[in-house]
């Protein structure tokens, strides 16, 4: 009997297990999950990027550091309690590469994965261990709409689910504005442009640390915006994280 039935099992979880790596195999050549790097196999599903090219993405290792070119960028114009970027961004570069794929070719699992790598890096530093919530820049309603989600977005899910964090989508809004350029100074010229932030639930934020995050920071003006209409939020702090540092 015992014979039997592990005459009868045994072919059966075997053809099973053959179907299975059959299956994998089938979908592998329908799907080659490649590096989004350089386009070599990578074997590891739960990775998107190979070990060469993950590791030759220029770390500014700014975390770790105050005083840092991030912080001292907002300098005198929004108290943030400490801020990074990741990567330095070059024009040509792989970065680059990888954040086309992201914006322009609709690659959101890209998105959450850079996300991730951000993640591990915050929690490298005791900077950062200590925020309490994510808020990613809010794209104009429009600009979303026509792109289908917000990079900054998916950055936050990845850095979410490293640093065990809630990200809260629905905090602030940036609202067009239509009314004629004329007669308006830079900065009114430039908010209509870009649009204006509103802070729309500033009771879920209030009393917590939370992290801004963008998916780049040149000049840190839209960050430096954004930021002002948080700390409207009673008793907050501020802290900033972008992917990349863009000097031009
Ligand atoms: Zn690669």
């Amino acid at each position: 009997m015992t014979m039997k039935s592990t005459f009868i099992q045994n072919p059966l979880k075997s053809i099973q297990s053959w179907f299975s790596v059959l299956g994998d195999g089938l979908l592998h050549l329908a799907f080659p999950h490649v590096c989004e790097g350089c386009g070599t196999d990578v074997l590891d599903k739960g990775h998107m990027l190979c070990l060469k090219c993950s590791s030759s993405l220029p770390s500014t290792s700014f975390h770790l550091h105050a005083g840092n070119p991030i912080e001292k960028t907002f300098w005198g114009r929004l108290p943030v309690t400490h801020a990074t970027a990741q990567y330095y961004f070059t024009k040509e570069s792989l970065i680059q590469k990888l954040m086309h794929q992201v914006k322009y070719r609709g690659n959101k699992e890209l998105g959450i994965y850079l996300g991730r790598m951000m993640g591990h890096q915050l929690a490298e530093s005791n900077r950062f261990i200590y925020i309490d919530a994510i808020v990613p820049l809010p794209l104009h309603k429009t600009k979303e709409r026509k792109r289908g989600f917000n990079q900054a977005m998916l950055l936050c899910e990845g850095i979410a689910e490293v640093l065990q964090k809630p990200v809260y989508k629905d905090v602030i809004v940036r609202n067009a504005f239509t009314e004629t350029q004329t007669k308006k100074s830079r900065i009114e010229r430039w908010q209509n442009m870009e649009g204006r932030f509103e802070l729309i639930n500033p009771s879920t934020i209030e009393g917590k640390h939370i992290l801004l995050v963008d998916d780049v920071i040149t000049t840190g003006a839209t960050l430096e915006a954004c930021g002002q209409e948080l700390l409207k939020a009673e008793n907050i702090k501020l802290s900033i994280a972008t992917l990349c540092f863009s000097s031009t």
